[in-house]
C-alpha cells in the first residue's frame, strides 16, 4: 500500500482485563470465570440489581498503578468514578460504571508512552490517558451475530475490571499500530496485571480516518493480527470513497474478518450522559502509595533489553528477542547464572538453542514453556556434551522433543550405550549428504551395485560409528533406487 506517513490518521482504545485480579471491580465474586458454568459468578451488584452498592477493589487500583507507572503516566491524585449511561442486555442497570476527563471528571491517569521500533527507527506513541472500567455481560449468539434466532447473556464476565489504555491520534500506519500493541501487550506481562494470551482478555478500538476527513470507529477487535487487518480494509476503503468524491461518514463500523460493516453513526459523548457515581465515594491516591509500588515494579523491557546486552554481552537482536517473552527471558537467566563457568560463547550458545530450537518447538507444539519438563540444567547439559564431542548439533537438534519431556541429553546417551544412532530420519539425513558428496560413487553404483558398500562406509564414518549399518544400508537402497541409480 502507498500510504505516505501523514495522510493516515489512527488511535487506539485498547481494553484489557486485569485477569490476574482474583475479583470483580466492585464486588468479591470470582473474576477467574473462564471454566466455570454461566451466571455462577454473580451476585446483586454485578447483576446490577437495584439497591446494591459497588465497593471498590483496592488491588485494581494498585494494578492500574503499575500500569501507569510502566507507561510513565501521570496520576491523577483524586478522582471519581462517573457513571456512562446506556441501555442494553449487557449492563442491566443501565449504565457501566467508568472513568470521564471531562466535566470535572478525571482518568485514573493521563499522558503517558509507549516506544515502538518500526524498520531499525524508534517512534514514540503518546498516550491520552488510562483509566478504569467495568466490563459488560458476555453475549452468546448460535453461530454468527447476524443469523442467530436468540442471544444467550452470561453475567460472569459482568464487573470483571478493564483498563482501557488510549492513544493520541499519532498511529500513521496498521504497521505501526501493530507494533504498539504487541509493546503493550509486552508491558502488561512484564506488570503482571493480566495473562493476556487468556481468550477475551483484549478488546481493540480503532479510530481511522483519511487527513481532513471524518473518521471511522471500528469497534471490538479481538486480536493484534485482525487490527492489521480491519485497519489495511478500512483505510482502503476510506481512500476509495474519496476518491470517487464520497463523504466518509463519522460512524461506528463492525469488523467481520473480512471487511467492516456499519453497525450505527456515531454517538456523541452527550448520547451517554455521564454524570459522577454517587455510589463510590472519591478515590485518593497518596504520593506514598505510588512511592511502595513504584519500588515494587519489575523491570520493564526496554530496561532488560540493556542489561541483558550489558551482562551478557548479547546483540541487541538476541537481547529484544529474549525479552519478547517474560517467561523465556527469565528462563534464559535461570539457566546462564546456574554454571559459573559460563562466558560469553556459552551465553551466546545458549541464547541460539533457546530461541531457535527451544522457542521453535513451544511454537510448533503450541506450548508455553512451564508447560513443559523442561529446565534451564538440561539446556547447560546440552551445550557441554556438545562442547565435549558426545554428540552432534544435528543429532542434538533431533532430541528436543525428548528434552522437553525432562529427559537430559547426557541421560539418552547413557541409556543408548554406544550411542548408537538408529534413527532412521537422522541416517536418512546423513545418506542423502554422502550422496550429495560423492557423485562418483554414486556413478559406481550404475554399473556394480556392490559400490554401495561405500557409501554405506562414508555414512559410518560420518558418525563416527554410530549409525546402525543394517538400517543403513536399508535406507541407502530406499534411496538410490528413488534416484534410479540401482533396481
Ligand atoms: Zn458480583
Amino acid at each position: 500500500m502507498s500510504d505516505t506517513p501523514q495522510d493516515v490518521i489512527i488511535g487506539l482504545e485498547v481494553h484489557i482485563q486485569l485477569a490476574n485480579l482474583k475479583t470483580k471491580l466492585f464486588c468479591s465474586c470470582s473474576s477467574d470465570y473462564r471454566s466455570a458454568e454461566p451466571n455462577t459468578h454473580v451476585c446483586p451488584i454485578c447483576l446490577g440489581l437495584p439497591g446494591s452498592l459497588p465497593v471498590i477493589n483496592k488491588k485494581s487500583i494498585e494494578f492500574a498503578t503499575r500500569l501507569a507507572l510502566a507507561l510513565n503516566c501521570k496520576i491523577n491524585p483524586k478522582f471519581w468514578f462517573f457513571r456512562k449511561n446506556y441501555f442494553y442486555v449487557d449492563l442491566p442497570k443501565g449504565y457501566q460504571i467508568s472513568q470521564y476527563n471531562k466535566a470535572g471528571g478525571k482518568a485514573f491517569a493521563d499522558g503517558g508512552k509507549v516506544t515502538i521500533k518500526i524498520n531499525s527507527s524508534k517512534k514514540e506513541i503518546l498516550l491520552n490517558r488510562i483509566h478504569l472500567e467495568e466490563d459488560p455481560a458476555r453475549l452468546v449468539h448460535k453461530g454468527s451475530i447476524r443469523t442467530s434466532p436468540y442471544t444467550l447473556v452470561d453475567y460472569n464476565r459482568s464487573g470483571i475490571t478493564l483498563i482501557e489504555t488510549v492513544t493520541e491520534p499519532v498511529l500513521s500506519s496498521p504497521a505501526e499500530a501493530r507494533e504498539f500493541l504487541n509493546q503493550l501487550k509486552l508491558i502488561v506481562q512484564y506488570t503482571g496485571i493480566s495473562d493476556l494470551s487468556l481468550e477475551g482478555t483484549l478488546r481493540v478500538d480503532a479510530n481511522i480516518s483519511i487527513k481532513g476527513h471524518p473518521r471511522a470507529e471500528v469497534k471490538n477487535i479481538t486480536s493484534f493480527k485482525e487490527v492489521e487487518s480491519a485497519l489495511i480494509y478500512e483505510i482502503t476503503r476510506q481512500k476509495h470513497e474519496i476518491k470517487k468524491g464520497k463523504e466518509i461518514m463519522q460512524e461506528t463500523r463492525h469488523w467481520d474478518g473480512r471487511v467492516t460493516i456499519p453497525l450505527r453513526t456515531k454517538e456523541f459523548e452527550k448520547d451517554y450522559r455521564y454524570f459522577p457515581e454517587q455510589d463510590l465515594v472519591p478515590i485518593v491516591i497518596k504520593k506514598e502509595f505510588i512511592d511502595e509500588i513504584k519500588d515494587y515494579l519489575p523491570e520493564m523491557p526496554n530496561e532488560r533489553v540493556l542489561r541483558l546486552q550489558k551482562q551478557y554481552m548479547l546483540s541487541e537482536f538476541d537481547a529484544e528477542n529474549l525479552i519478547l517473552d517474560k517467561y523465556i527471558a527469565d528462563f534464559y537467566e535461570n539457566g546462564v547464572n546456574k554454571d559459573p563457568t559460563f562466558g560469553p560463547d556459552e551465553y551466546k550458545l545458549y541464547c541460539n538453542w533457546l530461541m531457535n530450537n527451544i522457542v521453535g518447538w513451544l511454537n510448533e507444539n503450541n506450548k508455553k514453556i512451564d508447560e513443559t519438563k523442561l529446565k534451564p540444567s538440561h539446556i547447560i547439559d546440552l551445550i557441554s556434551n556438545i562442547k565435549k564431542g558426545n554428540i552432534t548439533t544435528k543429532i542434538a537438534k533431533t532430541l528436543i522433543g525428548d528434552m522437553m519431556k525432562g529427559n537430559s541429553i547426557s541421560k539418552m546417551i547413557k541409556d543408548k550405550g554406544k550411542k548408537r544412532i538408529s534413527e532412521e530420519t537422522i541416517i536418512e539425513e546423513y545418506s542423502r549428504e554422502v550422496i550429495d558428496e560423492n557423485p562418483r560413487i554414486i556413478e559406481d553404483c550404475r554399473k556394480n551395485p556392490k559400490a554401495i558398500e561405500a557409501l554405506i562406509g562414508r555414512v559410518m564414518g560420518k558418525t563416527k560409528g554410530q549409525a546402525d549399518p543394517k538400517i543403513t544400508r536399508k535406507i541407502m537402497i530406499i534411496l538410490l533406487r528413488n534416484m534410479r541409480i540401482i533396481d
